[in-house]
């Protein structure tokens, strides 16, 4: 049964309040701001060493891009959603989770619900309880833009060296899992007084990957539960509103960042446009980790994420941002972090969350009204 629970969202939030301990530090929010150097402050710096020519020549926005976002409170956001440990769906570190990140997004001015639903645990056949969080700006308007991110986490790190560790070993999500809710809440901080012509909401998706692996019986269970669910209502149940886009951040914490477009996302004629726009808004801040090409090869850079219901059910077009190469290596390869314990903080950075938060903060701000 398919239930919208937008009044438990109230509920929790008291939980939250009374319980004062799960309370998501605003780090850094009266701190100097950290400000990273980009190209365009090194374009920006060497233009006015060449002289006082600022006067004669055209004024362009990049001799004042710096980028707004705060990498050390973005950091701060990954680190505190890690210390829950494991947020796999229906654990007490999800529902934790989901009691701050309720109040997050209210108290950065956001309409938020729970859209709640049911699975069957791919071990034990219980039932599980899940919700995607959906947080709101400006609800009036209809022409809108989902930015979201799964905000559960692989129960286990089955990818790990160790085979031990493969079967009791923590995994705590820090790039895939917190890296896309971490950005997203940095956002956040400046979605309120954004001087935008789309209402943005925010969704993060649960049971992303309640899936269990190993290498007798392969995988258990399914990937990709709670966008399903949403893009299902979305279109079985059509809202007042529209998505005009949809964007997904994946991974996108890695230290060493290097975003390639994602190959579903460019080879569809409806998505293509978004992507392109994207890394456009990338190259003229500066942010050179948004890289404008693909991986090349039959298979190579097509990734299956939540976009893929989004787009493909829902009809909302929808890209991934997304880093599969943790630090260096893809994925399942030796090397790489992924699904493996190495994915901590230790491992992410502030500063790509911030590059990432302020690229897809810069496209929604250059979008224009809707033509009729
Ligand atoms: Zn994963």
């Amino acid at each position: 049964m398919k239930t919208r629970a937008s009044r438990l969202a109230f509920g929790l939030t008291h939980i939250v309040l009374c319980s004062g301990a799960l309370l998501l530090g605003h780090a850094g929010c009266n701190g100097s701001e950290r400000q990273s150097t980009t190209s365009a402050d090194v374009a920006a710096a060497a233009a006015a060493a060449e002289g006082n020519q600022s006067d004669q020549m055209p004024v362009t926005a990049r001799p004042t891009a710096e980028n707004p976002l705060n990498g050390e409170r973005a950091f701060a956001y990954l680190s505190q959603l890690c210390k829950l440990g494991s947020r796999a769906s229906g654990t007490r570190g999800m529902t934790r989770q989901r009691a701050m990140l309720v109040k997050f997004f209210e108290d950065r001015g956001a309409e938020v619900e729970l859209q709640e639903f049911l699975i069957a645990h791919p071990l034990t056949g219980k039932r599980v309880r899940c919700a995607n969080l959906i947080a709101r700006w400006h609800p009036e308007t209809t022409d809108r833009v989902l930015l979201c991110a799964h905000y559960d986490t692989r129960p286990l790190p089955d990818r790990d060296p160790n085979p031990r560790r493969r079967r009791e070993g923590t995994f705590v999500g820090a790039n895939d899992g917190a890296s896309g809710v971490a950005a997203l809440m940095e956002i956040a901080n400046y979605l309120p007084d954004a001087d935008l012509e789309v209402g943005v909401d925010m969704v993060l998706f649960d049971a992303e990957e309640l899936v269990y692996f190993d290498g007798f019986r392969g995988e258990r269970g399914e990937y990709f539960l709670g966008s399903i669910f949403f893009a299902e209502d979305y279109r079985d149940n059509p809202p007042p509103h529209q998505y005009r886009w949809g964007v997904l951040l994946d991974m996108v914490g890695d230290t060493d960042l290097e975003l390639l477009q994602e190959r579903y996302s460019m080879s569809w004629p409806d998505t293509r446009p978004l992507v392109l726009d994207i890394w456009r808004t990338a190259a003229r801040l500066g942010v050179e980790e948004f890289v404008p090409r693909s991986k090349s090869g039959p298979v190579e850079g097509f990734i299956k994420d939540d976009h893929l219901p989004l787009r493909n059910i829902a009809r909302i077009p929808s890209c991934d941002i997304i880093d599969a190469e943790y630090p260096d290596a893809p994925f399942g390869h030796p090397g790489s972090y992924w699904h493996t314990e190495k994915d901590i903080p230790a491992n992410c950075s502030g500063d790509s969350l911030a590059k990432v938060g302020w690229v897809v903060l810069e496209w929604l701000k250059s979008l224009q009204p809707k033509q009729q």
